[in-house]
């Protein structure tokens, strides 16, 4: 589904990403695991294409030099300097970091607005399955955005992404600042997501252990660079990785 290639993404002379390779299969769940500025975002803008628009962004206001090098590829398809927004359409959607949604739009409008590639029976499917995925966000329909708890808020930032009909979902750290109660949820509904709708998934979080049990293979990145990657049991399998990385 996804193969990228020799990722390096330079912010000025900062190396944020140094020699990255990832792939993710077709109904693969994949981890990438990393502390504090291990690059996770960089990677998953890289594969989002925000990166280019970031880059041109800055070049247009005179600000930093952002340098990307390297290859995305997607469905047997040189994607690298495809705009964001095509990816979109063919399906790479992207969940940000810290949710972002829309905080001042009631939790309908947030899904709608995620829907707005769909047609209205693709939206109305979806809207249906978004809310049998999280029933607490049914219940509040009606609520404005940043009223919501910040699990909720979750939910609405997967069940918008879900309305953009995803085929690659790029998950970045969906978990931050949860309880391990809604933490367990999130987790549940990725699984169900993934295995259910066929949908691949690649999940950054900065602690692996909630994660791992539903990701099929998982990198570990730091400064930048891969220095493990796996299958779920292999990385199992390594004494160290498990203390290091896991806490078990
Ligand atoms: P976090 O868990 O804090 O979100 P992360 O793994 O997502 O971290 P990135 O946000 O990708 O890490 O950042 C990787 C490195 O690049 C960090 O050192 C960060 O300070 C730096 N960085 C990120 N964005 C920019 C930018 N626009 N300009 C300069 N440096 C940046």
């Amino acid at each position: 589904m996804l193969e990228a290639s020799g990722l390096m993404v330079f912010y000025e002379n900062m190396l944020a990403l140094n020699n990255i390779s990832v792939q993710c299969g077709d109904n693969q769940i994949v981890g990438v695991f990393g502390a504090n500025s291990a690059g996770k975002s960089t990677l998953m803008y890289t594969l989002s294409g925000i990166m280019e628009d970031i880059r041109k962004k800055e070049q247009m206001a005179g600000g930093e030099r952002i340098t990307v090098l390297g290859q995305v590829r997607y469905r047997g398809e040189d994607i690298t300097e495809l705009k964001p927004s095509l990816r979109a359409k063919r399906g790479i959607i992207l969940c940000p970091e810290r949710r972002r949604i829309f905080p001042e739009s009631t939790v309908m409008e947030n899904l709608r607005i995620g829907g707005y590639l769909a047609k209205p029976a693709q939206a109305k499917d979806t809207l249906d399955y978004v809310f049998q995925l999280f029933p607490a966000l049914e219940k509040l329909k009606k609520r404005i955005g940043g009223f919501l708890s910040g699990g909720e808020q979750q939910m609405l930032a997967i069940g918008r992404a879900l309305m953009a009909q995803p085929k690659l979902l790029l998950l970045d750290e969906p978990l931050m600042g949860l309880s391990p109660l809604i933490q367990a949820v999130l987790v549940k509904a990725i699984r169900v997501i993934g295995k259910e709708k066929g949908i691949a998934i690649i999940v950054t979080e900065q602690y692996a252990r909630p994660v791992l049990p539903i990701v099929d293979y998982a990198f570990i990145l730091e400064n930048g660079a891969a220095v493990m990657e796996g299958t779920r049991e292999e990385l199992l399998d390594n004494p160290d990785i498990r203390s290091a990385y896991f806490g078990i």
